[in-house]
């Protein structure tokens, strides 16, 4: 497909989305396809003023939504929900378009959305608290939740479309407003998603206006929403350089946030281990997303019996998969998202041959000329957990290390900054029970036999440490987008303070 093709089927996609191509043209920020590099859009980024009337405008009608019946608002994102399903397929292409995801994952992230809005439909039934058990006679204590206020996004580019839906569907059930900055590598799938919400909000009838909107801009534009004292919370999803500056920022004025940052995800391979699912398992854990996924497998601890045959395998995988335009052929791995990612990855492949790293793939591949960047995924074989081992390079990169004791493996799994996912390939009760224990992994997200990448909606989703610490999607983490109230209601006549303490006047 030539440039200028590339462009029309943009236009045509985002028409069919309901994204005029007025709104395509003459803007102020380029929008490269990373799949061919050629610019796709030029689209308008908005000021500071423009973010803050936004902003004001959403609080206006928190105001209202917050008033509305939880099941009613749990209406639009059902509607949200059926205007996704209907535009699968054309967002999904769009994804693979603007951030360079293969069309499965294009189409798997769109479902992800599908399911975030039916678990949120679900919850807005059950927004619920607790009654406790009181002290004092005739007396009831109960907890009551309500809606927080303005919920300000900030997304990363890997999850163009995923994580703002995750913040969105349940920020809106919760009777919270919305205001979405996408990241400025993948704003065409985030202007998708507003006319998809529109949709929705039209059928939907008597919405208040601003109600969750986006914003297109750089880093400068998140920070004017980082310090607005109207958000209440900024759920910021991206790199730990980024929540490092977003969360004391947002701390400084007692706001709230939730930070999903990055990942430094390990696995370890057990003596007993079912080799095939093994190697299945981290091949796409670590290949898939051409390893730009935040729980991308990046280090693998193989015991030493087992060392040489996992090797093998993974060579053979490596040298194998297939990489190629996800637009155009069913490779496997697709484009990374720039040159700064590509710099990124040979940086960090000199910095593990220094340390001593044996790498295989690794080499850049001519897919679509010199303007976009496809790497064959590199195996790099570690003599011990040291150098770039340490730091997320969003990248495929696997660095795999011997080991030879189970509790050696596990301190090397936990001696990174960042706490997200983590995984165990063992057949054996007590090396599964032990990594899933208090003193096993120390990752928000903790899997056996399954590789670390590929969460379902239904749980939590977060990670500790340098990863933030925040949750989203299922489970409970709607509570982050609620404020609770404990309530005392004295249904006798007399009134006994708490403690036994007298005060009588
Ligand atoms: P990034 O940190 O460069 O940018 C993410 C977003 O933050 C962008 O929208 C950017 O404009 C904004 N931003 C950056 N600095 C800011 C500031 N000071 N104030 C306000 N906004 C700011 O990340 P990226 O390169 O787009 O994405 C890759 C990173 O995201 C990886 O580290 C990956 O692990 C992480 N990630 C984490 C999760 C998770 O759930 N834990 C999910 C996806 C991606």
């Amino acid at each position: 497909m030539s440039a200028s093709s590339l462009k029309s089927e943009t236009i045509e996609l985002m028409g069919k989305l309901g994204v005029s191509q007025a709104a395509l043209e003459g803007g102020d920020l380029a929008v490269h396809s990373p799949t061919n590099g050629e610019k796709i859009a030029e689209v308008k980024t908005s000021s500071a003023a423009e973010i803050k009337a936004q902003i004001e405008k959403a609080h206006e009608a928190f105001k209202v939504w917050r008033t509305v019946p939880g099941p009613r608002r749990g209406e639009l994102v059902r509607l949200l929900g059926e205007e996704l399903r209907a535009s699968k397929e054309d967002l999904g292409r769009v994804v693979s378009l603007e951030a360079g995801k293969i069309p499965s994952e294009g189409l798997g992230e769109v479902q992800e959305m599908i399911d975030i809005c039916d678990f949120a439909v679900g919850l807005s039934r059950q927004l619920y608290g607790l009654t406790i058990a009181t002290e004092r006679a005739d007396h009831r204590m109960m907890e009551t939740w309500h809606p927080l206020g303005v919920v300000g996004i900030i997304s990363a580019f890997n999850f163009p479309v995923a994580v703002w839906s995750w913040n969105a569907a349940l920020a809106l059930v919760c009777g919270n407003s919305t205001v979405w900055k996408p990241s400025e590598k993948t704003p065409l799938t985030a202007l998708a998603c507003q006319a998809i919400l529109d949709r929705a909000l039209a059928k939907f009838g008597d919405a208040p206006e601003g109600l969750a909107t986006m914003f297109v801009a750089e880093r400068d534009g998140g920070e004017v929403m980082v310090d607005h004292e109207k958000v209440a919370l900024v759920s910021a999803t991206g790199s730990t350089r980024m929540g490092r500056q977003v969360g004391p920022r947002v701390a400084q004025r007692f706001g709230r946030t939730i930070l999903e940052l990055g990942g430094n995800n390990a696995g370890i391979v057990c003596p007993s281990a079912d080799m095939d699912m093994a190697v299945r398992a981290i091949a796409f854990g670590a290949m898939g997303t051409a390893g730009q996924r935040c729980t991308t497998t990046r280090r693998l601890f193989v015991h030493e019996s087992m060392y040489d045959d996992m090797v093998a395998r993974l060579k053979k995988a490596y040298l194998g998969v297939t990489i190629g335009d996800p637009l155009k052929s069913d490779a496997l791995v697709g484009p990374l998202i720039d040159k700064d990612a590509a710099d990124n990855m040979n940086k960090a492949l000199e910095s593990a041959k220094a340390s001593g790293g044996t790498v295989t793939g690794g080499e850049r591949v001519d897919v679509n000329g010199d303007a976009s960047y496809y790497y064959r995924p590199a195996l790099v074989e570690m003599p011990e957990q040291t150098g770039p081992m340490f730091e997320e390079t969003f990248a495929p990169i696997l660095y795999v290390t011997k080991y030879s004791d189970f509790d050696d493996a596990l301190e090397m799994q936990n001696a990174v900054g960042a706490g997200l996912s983590s995984c165990i390939f063992t057949l054996n009760v007590r090396e599964a029970e032990k990594f899933l224990s208090a003193v096993g992994s120390d990752c928000g997200i903790a899997n056996v036999n399954i590789g670390t990448s590929g969460a379902e909606i239904g749980g939590a989703f977060g990670g500790e440490k340098e990863t933030g610490g925040g949750r989203e999607s299922g489970s409970d983490a709607w509570k982050a987008y609620m404020r609770r109230a404990t309530n005392t209601v004295n249904y006798g006549t007399a009134l006994p303070l708490a403690q036994g303490v007298s005060f009588d006047i």
